[in-house]
């Protein structure tokens, strides 16, 4: 069997301080990896600049022009970083490729791992996703956060794989299935595990960012979490319902003592104190039911318009 043709895909926002490591650590990978006739010859990497406002555009193209192998694209805006995943692995189906692997800008993947993806492609799986070992470098804030998200996912019926970013390969099959779905805001992590590829999981070691700041905030990566949640669950809309159930049951037992309280033993009593946190509390509990029907309904919204996922503003292939 001839070697795969390997696309490595990498998102870059504003990461001139690391594109340029990057491109030599993983012309390195790719060496490797051709030496051990492992991958083709016209493999390559390529970098989707999201919208830097940064000098990492200019460093993609003059990288472009010394060495072929590296290609990108650049966007008009930063569409985030799931965007930039997808416009990559489209450009790989584009250009032919057998397989695909998305890495990170910051290499905080191990990029040696690839080997060991392509001896699972090899044996014919079609999603191979990277695994993190820990989370050391982490702050304890973002540990809990992800382990509340995986735990709440599993709960809501959305399995997504722990500590699975976007660090994964996969085949001309998964590429071909990925064309086949035009969701705007498809959620990639579980996308694949929903699709039902045959799957295999590969663990790393986490490094620390090679230079620069993280580009998440606890703003976007609530937006990506509650994107996940409501791209593959409905369970909290059903939710929604049996919490409005038990509150009327609730509601009509208390209301019957309450009646039979002032009827039998005439010793109802009223207290504003308990009026008022009484409605605060259920207030609350509407606003919070009303607000998660809501990002759904902003959800169907985003789709319906069916505006482009992304917008390419020049391409260097
Ligand atoms: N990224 C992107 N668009 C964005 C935010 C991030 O393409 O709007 C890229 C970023 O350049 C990096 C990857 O997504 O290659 C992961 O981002 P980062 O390393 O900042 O996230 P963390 O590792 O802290 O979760
Ligand atoms: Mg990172």
């Amino acid at each position: 069997m001839n070697p795969p043709k390997l696309a490595i895909v990498v998102p870059c926002y504003n990461e001139e301080l690391c594109i340029k490591n990057t491109a030599e650590k993983l012309s390195e990978v790719i060496a490797y990896l051709l030496d051990k006739k492992k991958i083709s010859r016209d493999s390559f990497i390529y970098f989707v600049d999201d919208g830097s406002v940064d000098k990492t555009w200019n460093i993609i193209s003059s990288l472009h022009a010394q060495n072929r192998q590296i290609k990108g694209q650049r966007f008009l805006r930063n569409f985030g970083n799931q965007k930039a995943i997808l416009a990559g692995l489209e450009a790989a189906n584009r250009f032919n490729c057998d397989c695909a692997v998305s890495i990170d800008a910051d290499l905080q993947q191990d990029e040696w791992t690839i080997e060991k993806f392509l001896d699972k492609y090899q044996k014919g799986y079609d999603v191979v996703c990277g695994i993190r070992n820990n989370r050391k470098t982490d702050t304890f804030f973002k540990k809990f956060t992800a382990l509340c998200f995986y735990k709440m996912m599993n709960f809501l019926g959305a399995n997504i794989p722990v500590n699975h970013s976007d660090f994964r390969l996969i085949n001309r099959r998964a590429l071909n299935i990925l064309n086949m779905y035009n969701e705007r805001y498809l959620f990639l992590r579980g996308f694949f595990y929903d699709v039902g590829l045959k799957t295999a999981y590969v663990n790393f070691d986490v490094k620390q960012r090679y230079a620069g700041k993280s580009k998440f905030n606890l703003f976007n990566l609530s937006g990506l979490a509650l994107n996940g949640i409501t791209s593959y669950s409905v369970v909290p809309l059903r939710l929604v319902s049996l919490l409005g159930f038990t509150m009327t049951i609730v509601a009509t037992i208390l209301g019957t003592i309450a009646v039979c309280n002032k009827i039998f033993f005439a010793n109802f009593q009223h207290d504003w104190v308990i009026d008022l946190i009484l409605s605060c509390f259920f207030g609350g509990i509407e606003l919070f039911c009303l607000g998660s029907i809501g990002e759904y309904i902003g959800q169907i919204f985003l789709e319906v318009k069916g505006r482009p996922r992304y917008i390419t503003d020049v391409e260097l292939k």
